[in-house]
């Protein structure tokens, strides 16, 4: 399975706010996520995910791209680039809100048995 994960910037005057702590948030992005299931089907999905300067703040990866947001406020055309690369290495290690994934796993076995 590819470990390549595209993410979405969900650009917007109005990023939501966090839903952890309810400040502004400084970015809203969809990362994909996926997992192989028991009987081998890969199941994606995408989770919206909130870039919060003062909850993540002590999560390596996100500190980078906070940080770049203090410094360059909004991605400037140009500044794309080392955007991208941060954006790409916080949605590598996002902790996405995960879905039931038991609950997940037990519709897979109903499916399984015919049950859906
Ligand atoms: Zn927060």
């Amino acid at each position: 399975m590819s470990a390549q994960r595209r993410v979405d910037i969900i650009s917007s005057d109005r990023t939501p706010p966090c839903p952890r702590c309810g400040q502004e948030g400084l970015l809203q992005a969809r990362v994909p996520h996926g997992w192989v299931n028991a009987s081998g089907a890969l199941v994606q999905g995408r989770n919206g995910v909130v870039l919060c300067a003062t909850c993540d703040a002590d999560q390596p990866h996100a500190a980078a791209l906070i940080t770049w947001f203090h410094v360059n406020g909004q991605v400037e055309v140009g500044a794309e680039h080392e955007f991208k690369r941060l954006l790409v290495a916080w949605a590598e290690h996002v902790h996405v809100p995960l879905l039931d994934e038991r609950a997940l796993t037990e519709e897979a076995a109903l499916w399984q048995e015919g049950e859906l």
